[in-house]
């Protein structure tokens, strides 16, 4: 026994604060510092947002197992965050470049030329 066997608390980041469970949103000091982190942008679109306008995206999908952390998180914009429901930020960045995944083929829609034959202006 000596005058060392003391131990120091071990000092968590980011784990204060109410935690409880499996939280969606981040805490106000946690968003203050990602809005930080991404200097102010989106970091999707890159597009500068003020910090009112930031919401918290997840990296990881939340869907996925990805947790609510400041890691976890990203700066987006609300179109971008709109965008990412519930994908995750990778996703939605390959979304957004237009290289996401093959182009679901669309059954060409003729364009049907009216039938009609009716024309006003030969009525003019
Ligand atoms: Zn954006």
């Amino acid at each position: 026994m000596g005058i060392f066997d003391f131990k120091l608390p071990k000092f968590k980041p980011y784990s204060f604060g109410s935690r409880k469970g499996s939280k969606r949103t981040l805490g106000k000091r946690d968003r203050d510092i990602l809005y930080l982190r991404a200097k102010c942008r989106c970091e999707s679109c890159n597009k500068r947002i003020s910090q009112p306008e930031m919401e918290v995206g997840h990296r990881k999908a939340y869907s996925k197992g990805g947790a609510t952390t400041l890691a976890n998180s990203a700066c987006l914009c609300h179109t971008c965050n709109k965008l990412q429901g519930t994908e995750s930020l990778e996703t939605l960045k390959k979304k957004l470049s237009g290289r996401y995944g093959k182009r679901p083929k669309s059954p060409r829609q003729r364009k049907k030329k009216s039938s009609s034959s009716f024309n006003i202006r030969d009525f003019i």
